[in-house]
């Protein structure tokens, strides 16, 4: 990134003592991670913080340094002059935050790493490059000359290790490698990172893996694996959509699967779906078709809609999209 987009950040900074941090609903280690970790970095600048989100922590982020800091918006009078809104593709993604949290002219900045970032805030650190909003963080901390306490080094790390699926997805570069290893250098715990994001699963998530494991349907001859989640398998887990968070790995595990999809009914009438793409397919542009969005190779979507009928609608816009063929797929609802 250019001198300039930190020099402005630091300007941005320096004209306020209170700041809001935020990032996207169903937060993901990256965008927790990076609230925290930024949030760690203002406190020792001495600046007022409060990380807002409007969803809650999920209960594998909650070791997290800070975590129990964050609040829900409905829980926060104050209406901030002052923003961060952390990996975050448009301003909606932050749910009712921005509605019930900012200043009638509060200045918002934006670091984030999607592609199809909407360009709102001022300034924005926005690079697609970047594995993680975290990465784009580590920058901005060692540009403003913050150490890098175990606090932050461990938020950052989860939130590099979560993007990255455990450093095996593309985005990973020899920069990601280097920079997780100066993380872990100035006190990332790194093991205990891996162990809550990989191998601590509870009984009811363990229960809506197996029930998501036996729907799998293979598609378009096998270059669709495709996981399916009814509210009723929900309740016979005893499980919520939170539980379910990472399956969709599994579908795209299937042996010649382009893209693999789950497909989950998150409430009545509720679907939402989790794409992943082997690299041929742009999966962020087929969600978008849905109004969702998300990276080339890992994108998402909520749509109203029955759940069968919404599966048949994206099984035939990834179709399209894997047959070159540019026309609009017709989604309900
Ligand atoms: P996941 O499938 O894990 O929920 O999301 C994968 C990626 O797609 C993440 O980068 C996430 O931010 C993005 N994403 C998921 N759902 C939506 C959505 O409804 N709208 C947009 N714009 N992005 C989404
Ligand atoms: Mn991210």
């Amino acid at each position: 990134m250019s001198d300039a987009a930190f020099e402005a950040f630091e300007a941005f900074l320096g004209s306020g003592s209170e700041f809001l941090l935020t990032a996207h609903v169903d937060p993901d280690g990256d965008a927790i991670g990076s609230c925290l970790g930024l949030e760690a970095a203002l406190q020792y600048l001495g600046k007022e913080t409060q990380v807002v989100l409007e969803s809650p922590v999920p209960a594998s982020l909650e070791f997290l340094p800070g975590a129990d800091r964050i609040l829900r918006p409905g829980r926060v009078a104050t209406r901030f002059t002052h923003a961060l809104v952390l990996d975050s593709s448009s301003l909606d993604r932050v749910g009712t935050v921005a509605s019930s949290n900012l200043a009638p002219n509060a200045r918002v900045a934006v670091i984030d790493h999607h592609w199809g970032n909407e360009g709102f805030g001022s300034p924005r650190l926005v690079n697609p490059e970047a594995s993680a909003t975290a990465e784009l963080i580590y920058d901005l901390i060692e540009y403003l000359h913050v150490p890098i306490s175990p606090e932050i080094a461990t938020n950052l790390y989860t939130g590099i290790l979560s993007d990255t699926g455990g450093f095996r997805y593309a985005n990973t570069s020899a920069r990601t490698l280097r920079v997780a290893a100066r993380l872990v250098e100035h006190g990332a715990a790194a093991a205990d990172v891996a162990e809550a994001l990989y191998a601590t699963k509870t009984a009811p998530s363990l229960r809506i893996l197996g029930l998501a494991l036996a729907s799998l349907e293979t598609k378009s001859g096998g270059r669709i694996g495709a996981m399916t989640i009814s509210r009723s398998m929900f309740e016979e887990a005893g499980a919520t959509p939170e539980d379910a968070d990472g399956i969709v790995q599994y579908a795209k595990a299937l042996a010649g699967a382009r893209v693999g999809v789950l497909i989950q009914e998150i409430a009545p009438g509720e679907i939402r779906a989790s794409l992943r793409s082997d690299g041929t397919v742009d999966v962020n542009e087929v969600a978008s078709r849905f109004g969702g969005g998300g990276h080339r190779n890992a994108a998402g979507l909520r749509v109203k809609g029955i759940l069968l009928a919404v599966k048949e609608d994206i099984f035939r816009a990834l179709e399209h999209a894997m047959n070159g063929k540019g026309g609009p797929a017709s989604p309900r609802g």
